[in-house]
């Protein structure tokens, strides 16, 4: 027996032991992980920094404050959400009472990603414990600072029969994958989804994928162009645009484009400085090889500015690319920096016939006051999800599930949407002999 089927042993005996099935429970361990993050604080900003570079302004806010508002609200609501519901009984089952009891899967894989390397890891395992569910936590070895710090927090907090963290690169996820989970939630890349998928699939396991893509920002020309080029800005380079929601390219009106350009240059300017390069709080990419392939876009089009680079201490300047189209390199695949390219169009029937036959986004944006516009997007494209004159804040509402559609992935989660995601919806019938 390897490790990791002694593991799942444990973890399997642990549950079977109906410990995690107790409300109390659950909520108890939610304020004692709550408490541990608040402990960490410095050391989770420490290790992001270390990491990525991420400033810690950002960090506390996206990186713990969300983890700890996510913790805060199903505290708050797990009685609710974990009590067995009465539904309607149709007349044909007359004498019968109808419940829907939530019922947690078991054991459940979270396999994470480097870019909010402890929010996006320990979110998902918010809704997992509250379901009551034992877990195993993969973070990314991308960020080792994080990964390592999530095992100390986890694995001297908790006994490893119910919540661990389990570091390593490929080969552990590889293996992990090979042991019969009865939930896998994973995010990160399309091509890493599909391996994940092809895995659970040996074991029936259901899965979560939240998956990355192309987001498109369409910027119509009644829109206020000014509060687009801030939100756009934010959405785009916070976290140097290694965001799975961010802004990836920008479709923009033909008679607003000039307008949106000067705007976007002056919003980087105030947020970043003059020469961002001097900025060492913007934060840095993950890797050479990410920085390689992001370094390689900036030869397509027209740099309206920005360009600026920096491989040894993998600094991409935020950058927006004038005259570019769809056939450019920077348009195939998810971009996942600082690199904004810029099309433009003239009939709003252009951008939806462009978006619709490529691969389903994560995230759409749309700016405009028209509510025609907004319809006639909203009806005639799928995507995850998205805002209307805002970018990246609708995953950041307890009340919007956050998931992906087609290639952006299958699933969602926050808020009640976590627990819902990890809980099997048992149906019961009651009949009464008498
Ligand atoms: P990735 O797919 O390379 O890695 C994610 C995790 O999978 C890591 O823990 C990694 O160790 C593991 N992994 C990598 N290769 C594997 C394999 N062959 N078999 C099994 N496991 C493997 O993704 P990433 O580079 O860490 O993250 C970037 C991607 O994630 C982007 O596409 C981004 O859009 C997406 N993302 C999506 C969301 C979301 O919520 N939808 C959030 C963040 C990032």
């Amino acid at each position: 027996m390897n490790n990791y089927q002694e593991l799942t042993k444990k973890q399997l005996s642990f549950f079977n032991s109906g410990k995690t099935k107790d409300v109390a429970f659950r909520i108890e361990t939610l304020k004692k992980l709550r408490e541990l993050v608040v402990r960490h604080e410095d050391d989770i900003l420490k290790a992001v920094k270390a990491d990525l570079n991420k400033p810690e302004i950002e960090a506390k806010r996206a990186e713990v404050g969300l983890v700890l508002s996510e913790i805060d609200f199903a505290v708050k609501n797990l009685a609710e959400w974990a009590a067995p519901k009465e539904v309607e009984t149709p007349s044909t089952h007359a004498g019968a009472k109808s419940y829907i009891y939530q019922d947690p899967y078991g054991l459940a894989l979270v396999i994470a990603p480097w870019n909010y390397p402890f929010q996006l890891a320990v979110s998902p395992v918010v809704g997992a414990i509250a379901a009551g569910n034992c877990v195993v936590l993969k973070p990314s070895e991308l960020t080792p600072h994080t990964s390592s710090l999530l095992a100390k927090m986890f694995n001297e907090n908790f006994p490893e029969e119910y919540l661990t963290v389990v570091e390593g690169e490929v080969e552990t996820s590889t293996a992990l994958l090979k042991e019969n989970f009865d939930y896998i939630f994973f995010t990160g890349s399309t091509m890493v989804g599909k391996i994940v998928a092809e895995a659970a699939a040996k074991h029936l396991t259901p899965v979560t994928l939240e998956l990355g893509g192309k987001s498109p920002t369409i910027v119509h020309e009644d829109a206020n162009i000014e509060e687009a080029a801030k939100r756009i800005a934010r959405g785009k380079f916070a976290n140097a645009g290694q965001t799975c929601v961010a802004p990836d390219y920008i479709l923009v009106q033909r008679n607003v484009k000039d307008e949106l350009l000067a705007n976007l240059k002056q919003v980087v300017t105030n947020t970043y400085g003059e020469d961002v390069s001097q900025n060492l709080d913007f934060p840095h990419v993950v890797s050479e090889k990410h920085f390689d392939r992001l370094n390689s876009f900036l030869t397509n089009g027209d740099i309206v500015f920005g360009g600026k680079t920096d491989r040894s201490r993998l600094f991409i300047e935020p950058t927006v690319l004038d005259n570019i189209s769809w056939e450019d390199n920077v348009m195939q695949d998810e971009i996942f920096g600082p690199i904004l390219p810029v099309i433009v169009y003239d009939e709003i029937s252009e951008v939806i016939e462009a978006i619709v036959k490529r691969p389903k986004p994560l995230a759409l944006y749309l700016f405009s006051e028209d509510e025609a516009v907004q319809d006639r997007i909203l009806n005639s494209v799928s995507f995850g999800g998205g805002s209307i004159n805002d970018t990246i804040n609708h995953m950041t509402s307890h009340y919007l599930p956050f998931g992906g559609v087609g290639d952006s992935g299958m699933g969602a989660y926050h808020g009640k949407a976590s627990f819902d995601t990890f809980s099997h919806a048992k149906s019961i019938l009651k009949r009464s002999n008498k």
